[in-house]
């Protein structure tokens, strides 16, 4: 916008008609300046009254020039304030004679030979002091309009500077849910005045956190595209590399030419760089400490009724300092995944878009076979295709081109993205399955929100979420009892089906194990030890671990006790499930196909599948009959 406008006006092309201007100016300027100076320090007298002074002696001294009388009068009065006086030199033959008789001292003007010099204070000095003032200014305002508009300020901060970034939601495809949370941040900037009208108090900033390559800076650069505001970044590891105490002036500059530019966007890429845990690290760095402390100041400090949104990506959201998350800073969080089937259909059409393909090609079989691939794969796959079909000498790109980079880029990966095998898939499958069916099949268990193989960096691979319907304080028993089997129903699953098992269930197991040994050590529901307390929670916030306060046999009978609960849970579970092997399959199956089932999707095909078993029955106990 205005943005725009300004960048336009400091072209290159009028740079030196703007210099000659400032030129004239600051000429003008120490014109002016040189004529009130002189004004203040001397002051015009006549003729008469020079003679009249000297007569009645009231001057000490009288420098002649070649066309003015200099007058040193003896008291320095009220009247003329310590100035010097001065007169015409007129023709005078009794000038000498009149001054020897009042006995006033008098000569030539001693620095009238440095003329010199006097030109230099008055007109060469001034004018450096303006041009070098003038640089400075131009040399910020350099800086607020991004490299390279008007390159003479030195060392510009590697901030960059956009004013339209031409990105927009639909060159992200497949984060259907981050771009609907986001949203809302387009509206605020689209229309700051009415949120601020109505007295709402404005988000500051959005985390934006996901694995490399899902899109997450793609993501910010379309929110400010949608907005059609400035978009400004950094990366957090820019900031690492500078010098001590650079890091913080950067952090405060950046601040500062977002207001000025305001509505816009900061993104702060990598945060994660500076943004680390302060504390529980001894060695320290103080650098880091000194740009992040600056960075929560300048969130707090900031006005955001004025329409700064500070948006950051990080795929390490677990190291980042508390003081990051807090509200006023950045308080919401936007999950960018992997993206799933069809997410991953839609990222290759939007880069499809501007390659020629020929009509055999299929684009959700590629996707089919690229689970757990991310939007920088997939957009390197079609590069990848293209590159292939000139190197073929052909005017297109074909299946087979698409197939062959999909080997190249998933295979050169080495997997070690988590790019998941259609064995591995299945298996993944059967065990969240295996979680949701006897979350659905047992009575006291939330409802089951989401399902999902889409492998996640943070944590495993695939995962089943539940939801409770409503905040809950208290669990009872039956409750407690009905999740250890959830928890174990993922391992079950695999065991019913394929009769082997994986390494998949390792934090299902440990978070079963811990739920049950709660059970008996501090909730007391167990007969045996009935209403004893075996472990307190007093160091919790020491090392987070409850202490046990029991003898060593106790404690060997406390492992019993919670090998008991996790036995019964896993029978039941591993029961339940076999008892609904149909059900397993068919709900994996589309699993499988879909890789991510929504919490209705879930319940329908439950409730189909019964509906079915009971016409069923009916038909059979009709014939029977
Ligand atoms: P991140 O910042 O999460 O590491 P980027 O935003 O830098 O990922 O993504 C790198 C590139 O991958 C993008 O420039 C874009 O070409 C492609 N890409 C990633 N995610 C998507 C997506 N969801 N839709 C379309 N293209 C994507
Ligand atoms: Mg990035
Ligand atoms: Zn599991």
């Amino acid at each position: 916008m205005n943005n725009k406008k300004l960048n336009k006006k400091f072209s290159h092309n009028n740079k030196w008609r703007y210099l000659i201007y400032y030129a004239i100016l600051a000429a003008m300027i120490i014109f002016i300046i040189n004529e009130y100076m002189n004004g203040l320090k001397s002051q015009h007298i006549k003729y008469s009254d020079f003679v009249k002074a000297i007569n009645q002696n009231k001057v000490s001294e009288v420098q002649i020039s070649k066309d003015k009388l200099i007058i040193i009068p003896k008291v320095k009065n009220d009247a003329n304030k310590g100035k010097v006086l001065y007169t015409e030199r007129i023709d005078d033959p009794d000038l000498v004679k009149k001054l020897d008789s009042a006995k006033v001292k008098y000569g030539g003007i001693p620095q009238e030979n440095s003329a010199i010099k006097g030109f230099f204070v008055n007109w060469v000095l001034p004018f450096i002091i303006i041009a070098f003032l003038l640089q400075l200014f131009l040399g910020k305002l350099n800086k607020k309009m991004g490299s390279g508009v008007m390159s003479f300020g030195k060392n510009t901060a590697k901030i960059y500077a956009e004013s339209e970034t031409g990105v927009n939601f639909k060159d992200v495809a497949g984060q259907e849910e981050a771009k609907e949370s986001l949203v809302e941040i387009v509206d605020f900037l689209h229309n700051s005045q009415r949120y601020v009208e109505i007295g709402a108090r404005l988000p500051k900033g959005a985390l934006l956190v996901g694995p490399p390559g899902t899109g997450k800076t793609l993501l910010a650069k379309a929110v400010a595209g949608e907005a059609k505001v400035p978009f400004f970044s950094i990366s957090g590891s820019a900031f690492v590399e500078m010098f001590v105490g650079m890091g913080a002036a950067r952090v405060r500059d950046l601040f500062q030419q977002a207001q000025e530019k305001a509505p816009c966007i900061v993104f702060i890429d990598e945060i994660d760089a500076i943004g680390k845990s302060r504390d529980g690290n001894v060695s320290g760095n103080d650098e880091r400490e000194q740009t992040l402390n600056q960075l929560l100041a300048e969130m707090d400090g900031f006005d955001s009724s004025k329409g700064v949104v500070i948006l950051a990506a990080t795929n390490r959201p677990e190291v980042l300092d508390k003081a990051l998350l807090r509200p006023g800073r950045f308080d919401r969080r936007v999950i960018v995944d992997r993206p799933d089937l069809k997410g991953r259909e839609d990222i290759l059409k939007v880069h499809i878009r501007g390659v020629k393909v020929s009509p055999d090609v299929d684009l959700n079989s590629i996707a089919k076979a690229t689970p757990g691939a991310v939007g920088a794969d997939l957009a390197n796959i079609i590069n990848e295709a293209a590159l292939r079909a000139v190197k073929n000498h052909r005017f297109q790109v074909n299946q087979g081109d698409l197939e062959e980079a999909v080997e190249v880029i998933i295979a050169g990966k080495e997997k070690k993205d988590r790019i998941l095998s259609p064995e591995e898939k299945q298996q993944v499958a059967f065990h969240e399955v295996g979680h949701a069916l006897v979350a659905a099949l047992l009575k006291h268990t939330d409802p089951v929100h989401k399902i999902t193989i889409v492998p996640r960096t943070m944590g495993s691979l695939g995962y089943t979420m539940q939801l409770p319907e409503e905040e809950k304080y208290l669990n009872t028993k039956a409750e407690m009892l009905d999740q250890i089997c959830v928890m174990l129903g993922g391992r079950s699953a695999e065991e019913v089906k394929f009769n082997s098992i994986s390494t998949g269930a390792a934090n299902d197991i440990e978070r079963a194990t811990q739920a049950a040994r709660r059970m008996v050590t501090i909730y007391g529901m167990t007969d045996r030890f009935d209403m004893m307390g075996l472990e307190s929670m007093q160091n919790r916030y020491l090392d987070g671990r409850p202490a046990q306060n029991c003898s060593a046999e106790t404690a060997s009978i406390i492992d019993e006790e919670t090998l008991k609960i996790i036995r019964m849970c896993h029978k039941k579970a591993r029961a339940l499930l076999k008892d609904n092997i149909e059900l397993l399959i068919i709900i994996s199956k589309r699993l499988i196909e879909k890789e991510t089932l929504m919490g209705d999707e879930f319940m329908g095909i439950i409730k189909e599948y019964k509906e079915k078993k009971k016409e069923e029955s009916s038909k059979g106990n009709l014939i029977s009959d």
